[in-house]
């Protein structure tokens, strides 16, 4: 798995979008199938690490994601979802054939941002 890596792109993302302000918050979106946990995990890391190295704008920010059914796109045409126990990580098994296909969809699409001492939620531009 990869949940660091696509946790710091998230945080990259994150970084450029909030240009020096305060993050307290991040939303973003996931497959089911990813864990949860271990994402809000390496947020966490990832956060810690930049605190370290001096940048304190995601000092206590934290990761809140949403979990949405996960789609794959397999080469026997199925398009759609995928039951729940047939993830793992970020593939899926296709319903129509029985191949194991990557999901359709990003492992975590950000959402927004908020910032501290406002309400503004900045989202990300399409
Ligand atoms: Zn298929």
């Amino acid at each position: 798995m990869h949940e660091l890596s696509v946790v710091e792109e998230l945080v990259s993302r994150c970084r450029r979008l909030a240009r020096g302000r305060r993050v307290v918050r991040v939303w973003a979106r996931c497959p089911e199938g990813m864990d949860t946990d271990e994402l809000v995990e390496c947020f966490d890391y990832v956060v810690a690490q930049l605190s370290q190295a001096g940048e304190g704008a995601f000092e206590g920010a934290r990761l809140r994601l949403e979990t949405v059914p996960a789609h794959i796109r397999c080469a026997c045409g199925f398009q759609g979802p995928v039951a729940p126990d047939d993830i793992a990580g970020h593939m899926g098994i296709c319903p129509g054939c029985g191949r194991v296909s990557e999901l359709s969809q990003p492992p975590l699409e950000l959402l927004g941002l908020s910032f501290a001492g406002t309400a503004t939620i900045c989202a990300p531009p399409a």
